[in-house]
Order: structure tokens, then sequence, then C-alpha cells
């Protein structure tokens, strides 16, 4: 029998009908046509670190682990391919090793290439996109058994950057690299205020800038790096330190008390602000710089807004937290992403801003979310595909302008639906009746 398996959040569960373990493309093929004709469904798995459903399937579940290969480095192309099970953090170490990285990473190291391009995971920048963006190839199993080999110039290589999964099985992927840089990490506190009236200017001020800001203090950290010759790493022994004692026993206990005593929410915030968030200076290794010690179990939504409308996105958080007396026990995340190509990425076509909700399980979470969403949403608001939301057809295809393109291709690709599973199901549903 097929064990369960659930997401980092253990939000969704599920017990597939068979997990797969394919090592090699022609494995995948032979799957993934078994699939088609004998009426089961298949879903890839990466590292199961989405907070939506996207990954969790009753049919068939594959997972490419065993496919975590860097294939080929073109050092002075600037190119790596590699398997698409591979981990990010195994790539930055390989990546290290021949004087190359990611132009950037997200908040976590832990995912699969794969995983995070069909999300559209980001980390924060306006010079650089989100991951998706670095990829320039890739081959992928459609759900008739073909591999389509898509170069750079391929016109459906921006429909494949993002794509849910839905459009067949990612085996291979090609990325546009750096030569290895170093970041210098300064950080600054701003009052609330200043943060939302100089959104855009902060945005710009710097090659990656994020901000933090902790509900219930007027305190808005701002961190900004900028690349460094000077020496510098960080030492594996604090980030330990930063994951098992700060993150995993002080973080988690403060939340823990939160969680009890709802009303120590607002003075345990203000407690952390002080002690916490101080003025630092780092310097290290750009992945190591961009990613963080891994936090302890929460739960996220998260809204694209475009960067016209991030300081007012960040001032209605504010005041929906105050007009619903929400007490919220984690970091609001205001980060920002150049425009892109990608049909179904947030970012399509413009610059953006991803406004984080975050919050450990705790009295008002649904609340929290339920406001946060529909104030993002009248803000012309896109979900991020690997956290938490609820999406109508309609709005969705008001806010993709190829959602429906994308929508028709899928059918193309997969005839038989067999990458459906019920959160492509659900997304697609009505545009379906629409477009026949
Ligand atoms: C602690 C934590 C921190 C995070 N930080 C960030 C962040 O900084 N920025 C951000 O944007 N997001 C962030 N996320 C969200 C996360 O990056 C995304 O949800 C990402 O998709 C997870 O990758 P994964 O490998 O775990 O994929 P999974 O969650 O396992 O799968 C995601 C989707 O990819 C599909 N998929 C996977 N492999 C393939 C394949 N080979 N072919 C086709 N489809 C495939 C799956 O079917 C599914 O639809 C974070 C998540 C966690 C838990």
């Amino acid at each position: 029998m097929s064990q369960s398996i659930a997401n980092w959040s253990r939000t969704h569960h599920c017990t597939p009908a068979r997990l797969e373990r394919p090592r090699s493309e022609d494995t995948i093929i032979a799957l993934v046509k078994n699939a088609a004709d004998n009426g089961d469904t298949i879903r890839v798995i990466g590292a199961l670190h989405s907070w939506s459903d996207c990954a969790m399937s009753d049919g068939i579940v594959v997972s490419l682990d065993d496919m975590q290969q860097v294939l080929e480095v073109d050092r002075d192309g600037l190119r790596v391919r590699v398997q698409a099970g591979i981990r990010l953090a195994r790539l930055n170490e390989e990546l290290a090793a021949v004087g190359l990285a990611l132009p950037i990473v997200g908040s976590v190291v832990e995912q699969s290439i794969a995983g995070v391009m069909s999300t559209g995971t980001h980390g924060s920048s306006l010079t650089h996109g989100n991951i998706p963006s670095a990829v320039v190839g890739m081959r992928l199993v459609t759900g008739k058994g073909d591999v389509l080999v898509l170069d750079e110039d391929h016109e459906l290589l921006p429909a494949a950057r993002v794509a849910l999964g839905a459009l067949g099985v990612i085996t291979e992927v090609t990325l546009s690299v750096q030569p290895a840089f170093r970041l210098c990490e300064t950080t600054e506190t701003i009052p609330f205020d200043d943060a939302v009236r100089d959104m855009e200017a902060i945005a710009r001020s710097a090659e990656y800038v994020k901000l933090w800001w902790l509900p219930h203090t007027d305190a808005v950290i701002v961190f900004r790096s900028e690349r460094t010759t000077e020496p510098g790493r960080i030492s594996p022994v604090v980030r330990w330190i930063d994951e098992h004692i700060v993150n995993q026993l002080l973080f988690a206990t403060v939340l823990w008390l939160g969680r009890w005593f709802n009303g120590l929410i607002a003075p345990l915030n203000r407690l952390v602000a002080r002690t916490y968030l101080k003025p630092r200076r780092v310097v290290g290794r750009s992945d190591k710089v961009m990613s963080l010690a891994m936090p302890p179990r929460h739960r996220e939504m998260e809204y694209s807004v475009p960067m016209t409308k991030a300081g007012e996105a960040l001032r209605q958080t504010r005041a929906l937290i105050g007009s619903h007396n929400l007490r919220v026990n984690f970091i609001t995340e205001v980060r920002f992403v150049r425009g892109d190509d990608a049909w179904l990425s947030p970012a399509t076509a413009r610059d953006s801003c991803q406004l984080g909700a975050y919050m450990a399980e705790s009295e008002g979470i649904e609340r929290y979310f339920g406001a946060f969403q529909g104030a993002m949403k009248a803000l012309g608001g896109r979900p991020h595909w690997g956290k938490e939301f609820q999406a109508n057809v309609a709005e969705l295809s008001g806010q993709y302008p190829e959602f429906e393109r994308f929508v028709a291709l899928a059918r193309r690709l997969d005839p038989k639906q067999i990458f459906r599973n019920r959160f492509v199901a659900r997304l697609f549903e009505s545009t379906e009746e629409e477009i026949h």
C-alpha cells in the first residue's frame, strides 16, 4: 500500500495510488504512456514545500529525487544544464565549486528546480526576475509521451517556465547563471509610514532589497544587498544556531505562547522587534546571504501587486489587521520581482511587489488571510501559486493576459488530462467551458 505524503506546513495530505522514483527520462515516458492507456493521472512532486495543494494527488505520484545530476556546465557561455529534480541547495554547491552562481534565490534552498519553476518562486530584486526567469531551456514529457525540447527561442518556453505541472513532466532544465559573487547585506529600520511613502524608491535602492514589518510594531526593517569583493563568509555554525536555537526553539516558543495566550502576541512582537531586529551587516556567498535559516512551521499567503501599488498594499495590510482586531504573530514580507514574459508568472508583464502575509497557526488566521486576500485582489493582486489562495477562473483570466491560452495549450499537450490534480482542475474548470 502507498504511504501518505504531506506538504511542509502539514496543511495538505494525500495518499497516492503509487509512488514512483524514475531514474531516467525514458522511464518517465513509459510511465506517462501507461498512465494514458490506463486512465491514470500523474503528478510530479519536488520537495513538497508548497503551502497550496499543487503537489497533492491520489493518482500516481512521481518523485524525481533520483534525477538530481548536473549534466553540463558551460562556464564561458554561463549556462548550466541539470536534471529537474535537483535541489537548489545542491545546485548552489555544485555551481560554487566551478565559480558560478544563480542570479537569485528565495528565502530557502530546499526546493527542487522544477518545483520552484512551476510555482513562480522568487527572491527579491527589480534587477533580476524570479527564479524561472533564469530558465533558458528545458525538456518536457507531454501527456502523449512526446519529448518537447524547448530552447531559448522556442515560442512555448514562456508558457512552460511557470506551468503548475499542468503541461507535462519537466525532466531537464538549462539555466542562465553568473560568475560567482559575494553580497554585503545591510539593514536599516525605518518607521512604517516612511516605508509606505517611499516604497518604490526603496525597492530600487540596491540590487537586492526586501522589507519585513512585524505587525503591532512601527518598525519596518529594510534589507539591502549589493555585490562586494570584501572577504567574508556566513559560518555554518551561526546558521545552525539560527535554525535550531533561534528559530526552532526561541521563536517557536514565542509562537506557542501567542497561540495559547492571544493577548500576548502584540507585546511579544514588540519584544522581538527590540531584541532581534537590530541593524546588522553580513558578507558572504550570494546564495547564503539571500537565503535564511529554516523558519518554524507556519502558514503563508502571498499576492503579487503592481509596483505602483506596493506602498498602498502594505498600508492596507496594517489597516485590516487593526480593523479586524487581529493578533498576527509573524512578519509581513515585502519583496520585489522584475516583470517577465512567462504566461502564468505572477510578475508577467509588470514589475511587481510580492506581499506575504504569514502566520503560525493561531486564532484569527482564517480571518487574516481572508481579509488580506480580498484587499490584494482589489489592488490587482495575483496569487503565489505555491501559497494559500482561493481564486476563480474569472479572476485569473482577468489577471493573466495569457491564462486562457495556457489552458488551451494544456489541453493540447495533455489531451487525456493525466496531469490534472484537484488543484489544476479547480483553476481551469470554467475556462474550458468557455473555450469549447
Ligand atoms: C520554508 C519555505 C520557504 C519558502 N520561501 C519562498 C520564497 O522565498 N519565495 C517564493 O517565491 N516561494 C517560497 N516558498 C514556496 C516554494 O518555493 C514553492 O512552493 C515551490 O514550488 C516549492 O518547490 P518544491 O520543489 O517543494 O515543489 P513542490 O511543492 O513539491 O511542487 C510544486 C509544483 O511543482 C510541480 N512540479 C514539481 N516538479 C515538477 C516536474 N519535474 N515537472 C512538472 N511539474 C513539477 C508540482 O506538481 C507542483 O505543482 C517557500 C516555501 C517554504 C516551505
